[in-house]
């Protein structure tokens, strides 16, 4: 590519509004322009980079056996009505209506139309696992919308979900997407580290990020150097600090009878992570041992599932019918596995909590409790990480802790049935018999991964992008183009020769002054310079030196081609 037929637009100031230094830089080497609040147009230079990353997340997922479709980004309100996600989405989502005065949105995540696409498409078990992905524009109305495209309005993702048989199937693909995840970070040159997670607004059970590691990132990240530990702080925060713990009666103390079933059981049952649990009640009745578990949601949405426990029963059964009243005025349990998100502030729930117990009083029922963390000590994901320091013992007892930040780059979740079972997403199993089918899904933010690979790739005269990325792998700079004809002809020849071998040149064709071509080259991260002059053409060499190089070595012009690749 010739700088004359492309379009560099370089500043030399960053606008004020921006301070990360990504997003100054990616400003001042005109990868994007803003159009609105969380709104931008990639540039020819910017989109060059996007594609890449693009290309190696598209090239990685291929490789995993994901098959690549297309959904729409304008969704209809139905299907978010089905899963009852339509109204507790939030102002994040962008609801919109056509001519007829339907409502839509723009679709912020597309767990319902696929799972949409696989109700009507999958029927048996043969059919089973499969793993969709799309790469897409998603619309998420960002409270504050900041630094550019980290945490954009309009960004790009790539979106995965897989369907499965069984949840052995499920755990395996999970892993694959994993290891998926960890070479397609490492493959784009960055600083990485995945980290156990909560499951957030998606839902669901087990759930990994995958963290950019960067000074400014958003997130705080625990992690123990001398085992595999690592989690985001924010993994305890649904336990908000307004939200106290519920100090355990005298009665809960003494733990009477250490329950029928154990907690690892009833969340088996439920469907439920067992580190989401933050308390579990036990109430022993007549009919059978009621329980009720506090679970932790994200910030605004913590939810009480309680049924009663039928001891009779193996495996484990929730009634369905009976239901039980706080005095908060609504159910904490609808039985059975969907339970009732309670759709209130955290400690809300709390109290619908302690209202449950004092109510198991007053009916005169026996009662017991068990302390997660207290009782259960073996599971060891509950630790309240917002108020660790460097220095504390990690959870999982192999060293001790340090804090980091990062940047959310991708997210992995176990999504069991939460949206196939709304659904009715069923297939025939080897036997012929109706089952629900076992999902996940898997989440790259293509277009913050730009972001935060300059975060971590950048020096006091810009971009220094890894080759994964660089929008083109090498820059030819010609001193006096149109003076020289040795030059000219130089130049010509070599560029020639560099695209036949299939390496990605800009050749800077302005004739400007050295050091303004060197500035923007610079600028915009290239990681190969070659520069082209009579006087070192004299002596058969060309100047080269890398973006990370101090100075610039003699190279003979005949080896310049073989150094390069
Ligand atoms: P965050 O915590 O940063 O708000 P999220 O947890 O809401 O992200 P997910 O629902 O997990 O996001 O979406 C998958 C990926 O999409 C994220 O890991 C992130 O890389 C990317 N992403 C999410 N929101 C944005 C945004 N506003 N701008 C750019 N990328 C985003
Ligand atoms: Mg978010
Ligand atoms: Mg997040
Ligand atoms: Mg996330």
């Amino acid at each position: 590519m010739r700088v004359s037929k492309f379009f560099l637009s370089t500043l030399k100031e960053a606008p004020t509004e921006a301070e990360l230094v990504s997003h100054k830089l990616m400003l001042r080497a005109g990868l994007i322009k803003r159009i609105g609040s969380g709104l931008y147009t990639w540039m020819p230079l910017g989109l060059r980079v996007l594609r890449k990353v693009e290309n190696v997340v598209r090239n990685e997922m291929d490789k995993s056996g994901a098959v690549e479709l297309l959904m729409p980004a304008v969704v209809p309100a139905e299907l978010w009505q089905e899963t009852g996600r339509w109204d507790v989405f939030g102002p994040q989502m962008l609801k919109i209506k056509d001519r007829h005065e339907r409502d839509f949105c723009f679709g912020p995540t597309h767990e319902e139309v696929i799972t949409d696409v696989a109700r009507r498409e999958i029927k048996s078990y043969r059919q089973l696992p499969v793993n969709f992905y799309q790469v897409q524009t998603k619309f998420r109305d960002e409270i504050r919308p900041r630094f550019g495209v980290m945490r954009a309005r309009e960004f790009v993702m790539k979106d995965a979900y897989s369907f499965h048989a069984n949840f052995p199937s499920l755990e395996q693909t999970y892993q694959v997407m994993y290891d998926t995840y960890s070479r397609i970070f490492t493959r784009l040159g960055l600083k990485f580290r995945a980290v156990a997670a909560d499951t957030g607004a998606i839902g669901g059970t087990g759930s990994h990020e995958f963290h950019v590691l960067a000074d400014s990132g958003e997130d705080a990240i625990a992690f123990c150097p001398s085992s595999d530990y690592a989690a985001n702080v924010e993994l305890a925060e649904a336990v908000s600090p307004t939200t106290p713990r519920p100090v355990p009666t005298e009665a809960m103390q003494k733990v009477a009878t250490p329950g029928k079933h154990s907690i690892e059981e009833v969340c088996e049952f439920l469907k439920i992570p067992a580190h989401r649990v933050v308390k579990t009640l036990l109430l022993e009745g007549r009919d059978g041992d009621v329980v009720a578990l506090l679970l932790r949601g994200d910030h605004q949405l913590n939810e009480v599932k309680a049924g009663k426990l039928l001891q009779l029963a193996q495996p484990i059964r929730f009634a369905t019918d009976a239901q039980i009243r706080t005095s908060a005025g609504c159910n904490a349990g609808s039985l059975g596995p969907v339970g009732l998100n309670v759709t209130t502030i955290a400690d809300r729930a709390v109290a619908a909590m302690s209202d449950f117990i004092c109510g198991a009083n007053e009916d005169g029922h026996h009662l017991t409790g068990v302390n997660f963390g207290r009782d259960l000590p073996e599971l060891k994901e509950v630790v309240d990480l917002r108020n660790v320091v460097e220095g504390d013992d990690s959870p999982d007892g192999k060293g001790k802790l340090e804090l980091c930040r990062g940047i959310e780059v991708g997210h992995i979740f176990q999504l069991r049935t939460k949206y196939s079972e709304a659904m009715k997403a069923t297939f025939l199993d080897e036997n012929g018999k109706e089952q629900v089918m076992e999902m996940g899904c898997y989440g790259i933010g293509v277009s913050r991964i730009v972001a935060a690979a300059i975060e971590q790739g950048h020096d006091e005269h810009g971009i220094v992008f890894s080759p994964a990325i660089a929008p083109f792998q090498l820059a030819i700079v010609p001193i006096g183009l149109n003076r020289s004809e040795l030059v000219k002809e130089t130049v010509e020849k070599l560029y020639a020769e560099l695209i036949a071998s299939g390496i990605e040149v800009l050749l800077d064709d302005r004739d400007e002054r050295p050091g303004v071509m060197f500035a923007d080259l610079e600028l915009i991260g290239i990681p190969h310079r070659i520069v082209i002059g009579e006087r070192g053409l004299k002596d058969g060499n060309v100047e080269y030196q890398g973006r990370k190089d101090d100075k610039a070595t003699a190279i003979p012009l005949q080896n310049i081609v073989s150094h390069i690749k």
